[in-house]
């Protein structure tokens, strides 16, 4: 029920313009890492493997890590619920030469999504059935708001899935909006 009612404030907030963006540097790595590391827990004793695949070495992003963050723990946490048994993988691209990120793909070995519900699973309250919402919990506003911060900062949000295999939904990072600018003072 708390979960619905942040889910529904969020959007709306987002459909009146009024949310914000907190621009700070981040470092992708660690944003990555405390992320796994809070959902570690929801795998104990189950067959997945969380995983984390980060480069040598990258340059942090001028982002809003409270965002950034939600949506990577709205990936993974759906990554997990559609998962039984394999892997969920958290991996970041750089650009060989600048070491920019440039994109945090999440992947698993999930039930994966029919290619005509692809789309649709961004919409507000799309469940693929009113038995996936019973089976799975959940409020159906995640990918929508997910899709939506992506926007804001000026990412693109992506999916490819297979029936049977998997899926991976990928957060374009390279030109993003917030990509070049410096951090705002706090003061
Ligand atoms: P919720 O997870 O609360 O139902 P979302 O907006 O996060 O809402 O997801 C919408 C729907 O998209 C889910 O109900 C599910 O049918 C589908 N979906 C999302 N992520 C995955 C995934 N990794 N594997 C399979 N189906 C997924």
């Amino acid at each position: 029920m708390l979960e619905l009612i942040n889910d529904i404030l969020d959007l709306s907030k987002i459909e009146s313009g009024k949310m914000e963006l907190n621009i700070t540097m981040v470092s992708l790595g660690k944003l990555v890492h405390e992320t796994l590391e809070q959902m570690a827990g929801q795998v104990y004793g189950q067959e997945i493997e969380l995983l984390a695949q980060l480069p040598d070495k990258m340059m942090d992003l001028h982002t809003d890590e409270a965002k950034l963050k939600q949506v990577v723990i709205n990936l993974v946490g759906n990554a997990l619920k559609f998962t039984e048994k394999g892997k969920v993988t958290v991996t970041v691209q750089v650009d060989q030469e600048s070491r920019q990120p440039e994109r945090i793909d999440v992947t698993d070995t999930g039930t994966g999504i029919q290619e005509e519900r692809l789309e649709t699973i961004f919409e507000a309250f799309q469940q693929v059935d009113s038995s996936t919402a019973r089976k799975y919990g959940g409020t159906g506003l995640g990918l929508a708001i997910s899709r939506s911060f992506c926007d804001l900062m000026g990412y693109e949000l992506t999916v490819s899935s297979e029936v049977g295999t998997g899926s991976t939904f990928s957060i374009i990072l390279s030109n993003g909006k917030t990509g070049d600018t410096p951090p705002p003072d706090s003061n």
